[in-house]
């Protein structure tokens, strides 16, 4: 077992709990650890802090456990065991009505470095270090031990996701079960066709459950724009709650096409009457909201990619925010609401208000903030981790 020494007083923030260990912490590494490796974490004092995956980079050590859990039997099921018994009694609470859930959440279930998407029966996995990567068997089967006979497949779909620089062998696939390209889900009573294979991360936005309850609540009779959509996660929710009228933006035509299935699928369902109005347009967001009339739109919904993937980029992202949302803020109806978010993890909540209140600025109307969003029960943040809380949102209400 290879062992990492800590310079001294590089302890404080591993007995804290945090789950790295950055390369400038490590006094000597004994046992020439490779990519991915499970190895010893030692204090200059000799005392033992705990273990977790080794890899180059500027995170040397992304921590498992911090007693040792995870040399004993049944370390992945007992962690997979926790985060489905939290999501049962905080996500599911009983109810049918949703089946889709984010299993696994990171650093938020003390598991850094991945993420498990549950659709209806199968496990979406995406492995963001060397060290998951290498687990995908392992973890695969303790899905299978704790979902019994409801498991109909394990999908990995790393190869956008692990190291590239580690040298592993990626291509996406089923480590095990049924080959199911697509599947239907339900979340909240609502329907969505999900193509993990082909679609965008792990197929679907499910961190954006709770948030599209809320917009659902505010749609009746309004003229919506959802830009952003991806495959309508709002769009269906908005129609659902009565909207008169629902355009929706997106620059990828898959989605567009997933989209326009989804819609058809609820209409079925009578979720969506047959008055209701639902466009859907494949380009630019931002040139449309340039392009179409003030007083178009009552509700405006912003969700875009993450603007800021490295810090370097913070400056231009938060430019980027302040052009979108002075185009949504001076566009929407007087007595209008918008919705915007930010999911990039390098823009804090402080940086993202500003960059609103900046755009509200320019705009010149009267905005109020009437809503402070985060993300949902199954994108857990740790207390001791608070870097994980990414997905930022307001509503406004503008005159
Ligand atoms: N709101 C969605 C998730 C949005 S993810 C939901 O609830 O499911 C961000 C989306 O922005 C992706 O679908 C991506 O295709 C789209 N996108 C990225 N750049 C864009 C652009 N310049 N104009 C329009 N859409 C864009």
């Amino acid at each position: 077992m290879s062992k990492i020494y800590l310079k001294r007083g590089r302890e404080d923030s591993l007995k804290r709990f945090h789950p790295w260990i950055f390369s400038g912490a490590i006094h000597e590494t004994e046992g020439n650890p490779q990519e991915g490796d499970v190895c010893e974490v030692i204090s200059s004092d000799g005392e033992y802090l705990g273990a977790g995956h080794f890899q180059r980079g500027s995170i040397a050590v992304r921590m498992l456990c911090f007693d040792h859990s995870v040399f004993e039997g049944n370390f992945w099921k007992n962690k997979l065991t926790a985060a489905l018994k939290m999501r049962e009694k905080e996500v599911l609470k009983g109810t049918s009505e949703t089946n889709a859930y984010r299993l696994i959440h990171g650093e938020g279930d003390m598991l850094p470095g991945l993420i498990i998407d549950y659709y209806d029966g199968v496990a979406v996995m995406q492995a963001h270090s060397a060290g998951m990567f290498h687990s995908r068997e392992s973890i695969s089967n303790a899905l299978r031990d704790v979902y019994g006979s409801s498991l109909r497949a394990v999908y990995d779909k790393s190869s956008s996701t692990a190291p590239f620089k580690a040298g592993l062998n990626l291509g996406d696939g089923y480590i095990w079960g049924e080959s199911l390209a697509k599947s239907i889900i339900k979340e909240n009573g609502h329907l969505f066709m999900i193509d993990w294979e082909g679609g965008q991360k792990t197929g679907f936005f499910l961190d954006q459950r709770v948030n599209r309850m809320l917009v659902k609540s505010h749609s009746e009779g309004k003229r919506v724009l959802n830009l952003f959509s991806y495959t309508g996660g709002f769009s269906i929710y908005s129609l659902a709650g009565g909207a008169q009228l629902v355009d929706s933006v997106d620059s990828s035509k898959p989605a567009i096409e997933m989209l326009e299935k989804n819609v058809a699928l609820n209409r079925e369902a009578s979720l969506i009457s047959a008055g209701q109005v639902h466009n859907s347009f494949c380009t630019d967001a931002i040139e449309f909201l340039r392009q179409s009339q003030r007083d178009q739109y009552d509700l405006i919904i912003v969700d875009p990619p993450a603007f800021a993937k490295h810090r370097d980029s913070l400056q231009n992202a938060l430019r980027a925010y302040q052009r979108l949302n002075f185009e949504a803020i001076s566009k929407v109806s007087p007595g209008g609401v918008v919705f915007t978010y930010s999911c990039s993890q390098v823009v804090d909540r402080k940086s993202f208000t500003e960059a609103v209140f900046s755009a509200a600025a320019r705009s010149g109307r009267e905005v109020r903030i009437i809503g402070r969003l985060s993300q949902p029960a199954d994108h857990p943040v740790s207390i001791y981790h608070p870097e994980g809380e990414y997905l930022k949102g307001l509503v406004l209400y503008v005159e």
